[in-house]
């Protein structure tokens, strides 16, 4: 068993709905960073100080809009044919959240006088972040000060300051300098300054700034206007590349003093470049007179409903309580919602992954969107349907057919170097089908599967057709060479079990679908079968790829070989590896973690789990046996899966532990990589701990079943899931798992195996079987 970390010491204090900095410490600056980020899936604002920081605390400062990219050409070491040409990397953008306090003269910063009461506060409830304090500034003033800030979940384009100002012991000039700062830059990946400064132009309280890449060409707009209490002047001017505002505040002992700040931004992928500054200049105009105080209304009301599906609720355990809603929240503000976006590896909240959209999003997160936003899931499916041409282009490049979707990416082509960890991951094509399954099966929306989700599945099923081969030496099946599954320490493998069977599964969807268009929507398939030249030698040749396909199993051993090679490779005891060397990918040469039987990430244990309805419970658990010792979890992908896995074969206390390693990633920093970005695959995996390990959630034929278990240390734990259009909440207590239909028609699912039908409003208790 891998070392656990659930001793490590907390950060953060664990209350249920905060997470609260109480001591300002600079080392920990660029951790809270991305900690404190918020987002709302369009924008993220890393957690940095309104005011900034000296250059040498460690800082990232960052400004995001999701899928705004700059391209760039990539460099090779050597020149190898077909490679990708360029790196698409999202942009640092515009940095509008400038605040800085200047009491008489002194300026106000975390480091010089002394600060009182401190408290940075990400409120996980409402969605705002509070920075509360007093200072007393080098020459003995002292001065409430406290920032709030929040990016509304309403309005996409708005984002919204307050800073209020209350001197303690002085009375004299005050002035609130509002900033918008347009000489930004990455300060990882990108080689050279992406965005430039077009225009800029303001009054006294508003202001406008245009910039444009240099490559990519895409045009980034921000606006804001100001509003004070009391009311005071305000000055406005500005340099080629920052746009500056001074209230100034005539004030008394005792009073408070507020500015609200008003920011819109928008891009070119949302309006027509000549409107653009229009654009968002009405819309900091709007929101200024319409006011913080009903705009923070709505947003909160907006989260209030989001809580209300997608809460979870542990009893016994504030530390997981905590992390389960921290991660909740992040995932809402991480995720692309409007059918042109996606969902970044970390989020909005860092440059690391440059931004890029991976499998992770259908085989992490769309689950947890699934069964409380499917309408999110939808627009998550229709992004990739809109880069298809792309996906289709891709195939090409590999000299494959159909469709092979892109490993890394923002616009549809691959942004990867380095073939050997993108793409040789043919799986993708499969995550993307059995996410569309999954939709479906949760939704019956069949609209989207004739729209978007049939031609998905029918241009990745062609690409399997090709990729694979019959082979004589394998007695005549369809086999699939040089992959690499889910493991990322094992590229280039042939028939990787997991790839083989989800695969597999991704040929019968498509054959599914067509037999669904056929039958119910005949125009529509003529149109599609037309448009994309299928024939039935070709819907034939599916049928066989799939019957025919490899499928590995060791009869002796009773598992499932990874790949052919797995299992002559070089074993290796991973608890004898210094934990310095970890993670692996970091410390050792490719060429030796490959000859290892060591693995990064659940492979084969990940397709226990998707695929679990092919595979016995006693092989279920020999694979367990055999490959849980052989993983490093050296991504943080991988913990959750193991956590399911072992939860479904009856190893409670493994499950807890792999659960506990993937709920506080982020918050404990277990990786101290936080700094980078948030996990937010990782992040997702808490919700499917809960939901399909300890409850034991899973979907068959086109049914909810469950079997949970309630771990040791909790009282109880309940959530709820969406399906069908009903609405059912799942409470584990004690001696009793309590099933509620909250809303929508009748619901039958299977507990342990035993059908229960409920109409809405009714709550039936279920006992749990002797284990
Ligand atoms: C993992 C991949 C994952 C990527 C982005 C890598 O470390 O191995 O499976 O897609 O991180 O999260």
């Amino acid at each position: 068993m891998r070392k656990f970390h659930q001793n490590r010491p907390s950060i953060y204090a664990f209350d249920p709905w905060q997470v609260v900095e109480a001591e300002f410490r600079p080392e920990y600056n660029h951790r809270n960073e991305a900690i404190f980020s918020l987002g709302n899936g369009y924008m993220g604002l890393r957690g940095t100080f309104e005011e900034g920081l000296p250059s040498s605390i460690p800082s990232t400062p960052g400004t995001y809009i999701n899928g705004i990219y700059e391209t760039e050409p990539i460099i090779y070491g050597e020149f190898m044919a077909k490679q990708p040409q360029e790196y698409q990397t999202m942009i640092n953008v515009t940095d509008w959240k400038g605040l800085k306090v200047v009491i008489e003269h002194e300026e106000f910063s975390m480091l010089t006088g002394t600060l009182e009461n401190y408290s940075r506060t990400l409120d996980l409830k409402e969605g705002v972040l509070r920075r509360e304090l007093v200072w007393c500034s080098p020459k003995g003033r002292r001065t409430q000060i406290c920032f709030e800030r929040f990016i509304s979940q309403v309005d996409q384009h708005l984002a919204y300051q307050r800073c209020s100002v209350t001197p303690l012991n002085w009375s004299g000039q005050l002035t609130i300098r509002s900033q918008v700062n347009g000489a930004v830059r990455n300060y990882h990946h990108l080689r050279d300054g992406a965005l430039e400064v077009v225009s800029t132009t303001h009054t006294n309280e508003s202001g406008v700034m245009i910039s444009k890449t240099k490559n990519s060409g895409i045009s980034v707009a921000c606006a804001v206007t100001h509003t004070t209490s009391p009311e005071t002047s305000i000055m406005g001017s500005a340099t080629s590349d920052c746009l500056d505002f001074l209230a100034r505040f005539q004030v008394e002992e005792n009073q408070v003093y507020t500015l609200e700040k008003f920011v819109a931004m928008a891009t070119s992928r949302d309006v027509g470049e000549m409107h653009l500054g229009g654009f968002v200049q009405r819309l900091a105009q709007r929101s200024a007179t319409k006011g913080y105080a009903l705009a923070k209304q709505a947003h909160v009301q907006f989260l209030e409903k989001f809580w209300e599906d997608a809460d979870m609720v542990i009893e016994g355990d504030l530390a997981l309580q905590q992390g389960v809603r921290f991660n909740a929240l992040q995932l809402l503000q991480s995720t692309g919602r409007d059918g042109k976006t996606n969902i970044p590896a970390k989020g909005l909240s860092g440059e690391y992954y440059e931004g890029h959209y991976f499998w992770d999003t259908e085989t992490y997160i769309i689950p947890f969107f699934l069964y409380n936003r499917p309408e999110i899931v939808r627009k998550l499916l229709e992004y990739r349907y809109s880069i298809l041409d792309a996906a289709r282009e891709n195939a090409k490049r590999m000299r494959d057919k159909g469709a092979f979707f892109a490993w890394r990416t923002i616009n549809g082509h691959e942004a990867s170097g380095n073939f050997l960890g993108s793409s040789v991951q043919y799986h993708i094509n499969a995550a993307i089908a059995y996410a569309i399954h999954k939709y479906v099966e949760a939704t019956d929306d069949l609209g989207f599967l004739v729209d978007m989700g049939a031609e998905i599945l029918f241009e990745t099923a062609r690409c399997w057709a090709h990729r694979g081969v019959f082979l004589e030496s394998r007695g005549g099946k369809f086999c699939i060479n040089e992959v690499c599954g889910p493991d990322e320490y094992k590229p280039g493998v042939n028939n990787n079990c997991y790839t083989n069977y989800m695969a597999q599964f991704n040929l019968r969807l498509a054959l599914k679908a067509r037999d669904t268009l056929a039958g119910q929507y005949p125009e529509e398939f003529a149109e599609l079968k037309e448009r994309l030249k299928l024939t039935d030698e070709e819907f034939a040749l599916w049928q066989r790829c799939a019957d025919e396909m490899y499928l590995p199993f060791h009869e002796e051993l009773g598992i499932h070989p990874q790949d052919d090679s797995f299992l002559y490779k070089d074993p290796i005891d991973i608890d004898s590896i210094p934990e310095e060397e970890i993670p692996l990918v970091a410390n050792w040469h490719p060429l030796v973690i490959w000859r290892y039987q060591v693995i990064k990430q659940a492979d084969v244990i990940l397709l226990m789990f998707l695929l679990g309805d092919q595979f016995t419970l006693k092989e279920k658990k020999a694979n367990f046996d055999y490959y849980e010792p052989r993983t490093t979890h050296d991504s943080s992908l991988s913990p959750a899966i193991y956590s399911i896995i072992a939860a479904e074969v009856g190893y409670t206390e493994f499950a807890y532990n792999y659960f506990l390693q993937t709920v506080r990633l982020d918050l404990d920093d277990y990786n101290r990589n936080a700094w980078q970005g948030l996990h937010t695959a990782c992040m997702a995996g808490s919700w499917m701990g809960i939901v399909n390990g300890f409850a034991g959630m899973r979907t068959s034929q086109g049914k909810l079943q469950f079997q949970p278990f309630l771990p040791e240390k909790w009282q109880s734990y309940s959530f709820k899931v969406k399906f069908k259009g009903s609405k059912l909440q799942v409470k584990a207590a004690p001696n009793q798992v309590e099933y509620t239909l909250l809303a929508g028609p009748d619901l039958s699912f299977l507990h342990f195996g035993q059908p229960v039908t409920l109409a809405q409003g009714e709550t039936v208790a279920m006992s749990y079987p002797s284990r």
